[in-house]
């Protein structure tokens, strides 16, 4: 049985509470983060630190612990759990107050909640998936229009990814005004030739923090990097198309509607980016 970490504790999974009048539970009031595990190793961490801090400024919940707390958390939680590969997931809300109530609690005397969790994924980084690449579809994006804070509000993505698995596929890459955003669980790439092309940065989608170190990655080998909005028009008739998150590091994307890309593999540029987030960010792993 896991070990969690509630509000400063560390419980055996089924004996962890939080309240039924938690914002979070009854108003997606919560933010989160994931960060990966591989060799008991913490990847981009300063990274995912540094957005959980940004989404709690921009909706002025608390900051549940201090922050240095947090990498100690991250890291016991690993070792109790014995995680070699696999995901640390951390949760705040903010709170409860013992009621239900649109306005929210006064911070003072209303406890942020915290929740960390650990799930085991031996061998992620070798995830077989990565070798086939991944079929997405494309959907409208009806999400609300602060997708820079990386909230709870995960129903619409969760919807996504059941109607790419109706339709047969992997996952989906969501469409606004004509141009896709981002993927419901990841930021989306194409590539043509030499060109990586992917959104520039906007309250319209997640700053990923895979997608900050793959970018930077790309620069310093010599590829170059365009952030700009794409239709999907535009990707179909891509040379290559990928993914990146904290779960799936750099994912190939091989067929887009029924369109196969690079001759239904992983292309050139892809593997190779692949290979370098992997490497580097193990180097630089905590
Ligand atoms: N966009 C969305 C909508 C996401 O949910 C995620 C993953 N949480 C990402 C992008 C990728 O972000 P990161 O690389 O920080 O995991």
């Amino acid at each position: 049985m896991r070990t969690v970490y509630v509000n400063g504790e560390y419980l055996p999974e089924t004996e962890a509470t939080v309240s039924i009048f938690d914002r979070g539970f009854l108003m997606a009031d919560a933010v989160y983060e994931v960060t990966s595990v591989l060799g008991g190793k913490l990847i981009d961490f300063a990274g995912h630190l540094a957005r959980l801090e940004r989404s709690l400024n921009e909706l002025d919940i608390k900051k549940p612990v201090a922050f240095e707390d947090l990498l100690d958390i991250h890291r016991e939680l690993v070792r109790v759990n014995e995680i070699g590969d696999g995901l640390v997931y951390l949760q705040v809300t903010r709170g409860s107050d013992g009621d239900r109530d649109f306005i929210f609690p006064d911070a003072e005397t209303t406890e942020p909640t915290l929740v960390l969790f650990t799930q085991a994924k031996p061998g992620l980084a070798d995830d077989p998936v990565a070798k086939k690449g991944i079929r997405v579809i494309s959907i409208e994006d009806i999400r609300w229009g602060r997708r820079d804070i990386k909230t709870v509000q995960l129903l619409y993505p969760s919807m996504g990814k059941m109607m790419a698995k109706k339709a047969g596929c992997d996952d989906a890459w969501m469409v606004e005004d004509g141009h896709v955003t981002e993927g419901t669980s990841n930021n989306a790439y194409i590539v043509k030739g030499n060109k990586i092309i992917t959104r520039q940065l906007s309250n319209e989608i997640l700053h990923g923090i895979t997608r900050a170190a793959v970018l930077r990655f790309a620069s310093e080998a010599q590829m170059e990097v365009e952030e700009r909005a794409f239709t999907i028009d535009e990707a179909k008739a891509a040379d290559e198309a990928f993914v990146t998150s904290a779960s799936n590091f750099v994912m190939p994307v091989v067929e887009i509607d029924g369109v196969a890309l690079s001759d239904g593999v992983p292309g050139r540029i892809v593997k190779r980016l692949r290979e370098i987030y992997l490497d580097e960010s193990l180097k630089a792993a905590l």
